[in-house]
Order: C-alpha cells, then structure tokens, then sequence
C-alpha cells in the first residue's frame, strides 16, 4: 500500500487549498418487502432465504414497484425541501459484479424523484453556533445489491481469499440515494460540516420513520467526495471519493485525511487521479480503490419492465402533511423541555445524543441524569473503542434503568458507575450487573452494624469526639464503613447508625 510519509498538518493544507465536497448518502428503507418484488427484507435470515426470481434476475421475471418504498422516497426528498418530479422513470445501471445477479442495478439517472433540494446544518464553531445551508442535488430510488462474503484470507478482503460466498438476502432491498450539491464552506471547518450533514440526514431519516438509519448496520452508507483548489481559485480540482465511511466520526476523520493527503500530493505535483479510496478505521487512512468510471461507462438506459413513476400532486400534498417536526425545531423544542443551558443542549448535539437522550427520558429518567451517563462514561467508551455512543452496548431502558436504581436507594453514584462499566462491557442488562457484581447498596442494619462497630473500635479517638458533642467527626467514621465495604454501604443509615451509639 503506496503511502505518503510525511503529509501536512490539516491547517496548513487549507492554508493553500480549499476543499470542496460531496457526499452521497446511501439509506436502506425499513419497508417489509423488497423494492421490486415482495421478498422480506428481515435482517439476519439465512443465507439466500429471501430471495425469488425477480432478486435474482432470472430470465422472465418481471419487478413491481413498492409504493412505501416510493413514498418514502418523496417525504424525504420533501423533508430536504426538494423538488419532487411529476414524471420519472428508472434506468438500468450495467456493470458485472458477482453481487448482482442481474448484471444492472435498477437506479434512477436523469429523472430522479426528488431534485433541488436544502438542508441547514449546525457546527460548532469558536465564535459560536453556525449554521450552513447544504444544496441537495436529488435523491433517487434504488435497489441495493447481494452480499459478498470472502472466505480463507486474514483480512476478509478478496486479496488472500480462497472463495467466496454470496448472499442475495440483500438484493433488492430498497435504498435511497442522496446526493448533495458540491459543498463549500470555510476550509477549517469542513470536516465538521461534513460530519454535522450525515448527522442531520441520520436525524431527519429516523424522525421520518423510514429507516432506523444505523451506520453500524450498514443501513446508512456515506461516500465521501473531496477535492482540492488553490486558496481562493473558483474552478474545482479532481475529486476522489471515499466510500462506506461507516460512522459519525469517520466521516470527519476520513475527509480530514483526504485533505491533507491531497494537499500532499499537489504539493509534489502529482495529479489527484479520480478514483474511488477504501477508508481504513483502525488507521485513519484512504488507499486508492478503482479509477471511477464516468456516467457513460454504465450504459444508462430507461428500465423498459417498469412503468414510469408519476406521484399525483394532492398525494404528494398529502404526504407533506405527513412530515415530522424538523430537527432543528426539534432540538430547540426538547431543549426547553429538558432545561438545559445553550451549552448542555450543544454538548447532547454535539455528542449525536439527542435521540438516546430523549428515549431514556421517555424510559422514565429525569433529563440531567440522562445526559450524565450517555454523555460521561458512554461517551468516553464510545471514544476509546472508537465507536458510535450508540455502539456500545447500552439502551436507553438500560440508562433509564440504572436512574430507577438510583432513585430507589438500591445504587448510589459509584456504585451506578460500575454498573453502567459492567452493561458496557457485555455482561448483561443493570439488574443482571448488581447481581453477578453484588453491587447493591446495603442498608441492612445487621451488615451495617458490624462495619460501624467495627470501625468505632478502629478509631476509638474518634468515637470520643462525637460522643463529646463533636459532630464533624462523624465523617470520619463513614468514611471507614463506606471503604470497609467497598462503597455500598448506605450512607445516610451509616450516619444514623453512628449516632445512635454514640450518643447518649
Ligand atoms: P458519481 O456518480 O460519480 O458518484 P454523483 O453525481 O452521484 O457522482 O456524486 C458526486 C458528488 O460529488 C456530488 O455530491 C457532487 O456534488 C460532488 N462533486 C462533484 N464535483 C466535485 C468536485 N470537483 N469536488 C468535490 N465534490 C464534487
Ligand atoms: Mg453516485
Ligand atoms: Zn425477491
């Protein structure tokens, strides 16, 4: 793998280029049947379970169109206020992959459904909040293709492999394409818009209801498209684009990269070839993938077994009236609800917590302790395993759970710690975790009597100040019971405890 050593840092690449963007957003529709035929689409079937004559391409069979799957189509193209076409049509995509039995992926090319559209997204910057508005090119209808699997080499790659094994459980499930417009933005921060974009989109696409949106599951893809200018220049440099950036973070870590190693590259005059690059998470590198092929290699053609598609315009009206409360107003709403400062709101945001945060509430904890967990020790696992704070192994009911513990005297603080550590780690929901962990706090009289005697005993210097009046003492003491028993002693029984023997 040819890489350059030495690139520059990210601030002195925007100091003599200026990126420019696009990034297209792959989203898998949560429909039951399939985009063309009525195959399920239920994750996690056996291989080649779900799968007909028309997944499959066979000679003679012929695809319908799923109507949610259309119509999921348009509320997003009108949630990205777009244009939506009167008329459109799908088109043959040709090009042979082992993953596509039919040799054409039916897309859509110059009719898509949905065109011209905005959204506005929200970075973080030193002077402030600042809001982007991101030009949406289109977003069209398509089915996605097979699964490769790539058996006998170390790194899963066909590089290595022995065989391969192909899953059509895939095949055909309905994907939307959203492309945004080239995208400009002050050079510093457009990783960060790039990552606040994806953001937003996985925000509207779950408040939709279309898709559960979740990276991780490959239920939303991002290719990243990145070029160059020299500072200042209007026309754009050659783009690469980086595909399956998988996650939140990648996606600002991936154009990072891309960035800087352009900016190497043209530093040392060598032309930026367009090319498509493998994104590397546990590196942080792009290496080249396929020269990308132009338009015209795929031999678009209108799909002759399918009808066109013309959504009248009252239904169309009709589904506008369907769209949920923009995630921006969202935001604000929920902010005044759960009471948190600009700050606290920004961090839930910035932390891509607002959902998880509103369904732990929804689970019955109170907003604060919400926010604390997902955005302290979650986060900070999230960041070390270099993964999603909604990758990690803990819901919503799991937080709200821990709350409820709390709130019932069965955990303090520390101990609730431990517990969230312990779900973090695999082994089991809350209550499982106090159980295997005998993390319960212990208000027994008869196991707290014995620590209190005991330490009374430890310190009978301090036993002579409290019963000599001297209340300050009395921490002292706990201190000695809360550490003889690891923490889970009831604190405040532990101090009525302590009184009762000594005073008097
Ligand atoms: P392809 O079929 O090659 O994937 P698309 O038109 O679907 O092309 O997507 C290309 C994406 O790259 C769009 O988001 C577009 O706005 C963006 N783009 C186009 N030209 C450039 C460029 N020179 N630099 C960065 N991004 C670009
Ligand atoms: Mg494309
Ligand atoms: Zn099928």
């Amino acid at each position: 793998m040819p890489t350059i050593t030495t690139l520059p840092s990210f601030d002195a690449a925007i100091n003599r280029f200026d990126p420019v963007m696009g990034m297209e957003v792959h989203v898998e529709l949560g429909t039951t049947t399939k985009m063309f035929c009525g195959c399920s689409t239920e994750f996690g079937a056996e291989p080649n379970a779900q799968v007909c004559p028309t997944c499959l391409g066979l000679p003679g069979s012929l695809p319908v169109v799923n109507r949610v799957a259309v119509e999921s189509a348009i509320r997003i193209g009108l949630a990205l206020n777009c244009r939506i076409a009167e008329h459109c049509r799908f088109a043959r995509k040709n090009y042979f992959y082992p993953d596509m039995p039919k040799n054409f992926q039916v897309s859509q090319y110059d009719e898509p459904i949905a065109f011209d559209g905005w959204t506005d997204v929200t970075v973080d910057t030193d002077d402030g909040a600042r809001v982007f508005r991101i030009g949406i090119e289109r977003a069209h209808m398509e089915e996605d293709t097979g699964k490769s699997l790539h058996v006998g080499g170390a790194t899963g790659r066909i590089h290595g492999a022995s065989h391969s094994l192909l899953d059509y459980n895939r095949a055909g499930i309905p994907l939307i394409e959203i492309v945004t417009k080239p995208i400009e933005v002050p050079p510093a921060l457009a990783p960060a818009v790039a990552r606040a974009y994806v953001t937003e989109l996985r925000e509207l696409i779950r408040a939709l209801g279309v898709s559960e949106a979740r990276m991780e599951l490959g239920q939303m893809r991002c290719d990243a498209n990145v070029s160059l200018k020299p500072t200042g220049a209007s026309s754009f440099g050659t783009r690469t684009e980086t595909k399956n950036v998988n996650s939140l973070r990648s996606v600002e870590r991936a154009v990072t990269y891309e960035i800087r190693r352009q900016a190497a590259a043209l530093d040392s005059g060598t032309a930026i070839v367009q090319e498509t690059r493998h994104w590397h998470e546990d590196t942080g590198e792009t290496t080249a993938g396929r020269v990308k092929e132009e338009a015209e290699d795929y031999r678009y053609f209108p799909e002759p077994d399918l009808v066109p598609v013309a959504p009248a315009r009252d239904w169309v009206e009709q589904l506008r009236g369907t769209l949920p409360e923009p995630p921006a107003a969202r935001r604000s709403r929920l902010q005044a609800e759960w009471g948190f400062t600009d700050l606290e709101m920004r961090d839930v945001v910035n932390a891509g917590a607002v959902g998880l945060v509103e369904e732990t509430i929804a689970a019955g904890a109170d907003a604060a302790g919400a926010k604390k967990w997902w955005l302290g020790v979650v986060a900070r696992t999230a960041n070390e395993r270099g993964a999603g704070i909604d990758e990690v192994g803990i819901t919503p009911a799991d937080v709200a759970r821990v709350q409820t513990l709390i709130g019932e005297g069965t955990l303090n603080d520390k101990l609730a710690r431990q517990v969230v550590e312990g779900v973090l780690a695999g082994e089991g929901s809350p209550d499982e975790v106090v159980t295997a962990r005998g993390l319960a706090i212990v208000s027994d009289d008869a196991a707290l009597g014995t620590a209190v005697d005991g330490a009374i005993a430890a310190m009978p210097d301090v036993a002579e100040k409290i019963r000599g009046g001297n209340m300050g003492a009395v921490g002292a003491l706990i201190g000695a019971v809360m550490k003889a028993t690891g923490g889970q002693a009831d604190a405040k029984r532990v101090r009525e405890l302590i009184v009762e023997r000594l005073s008097g």
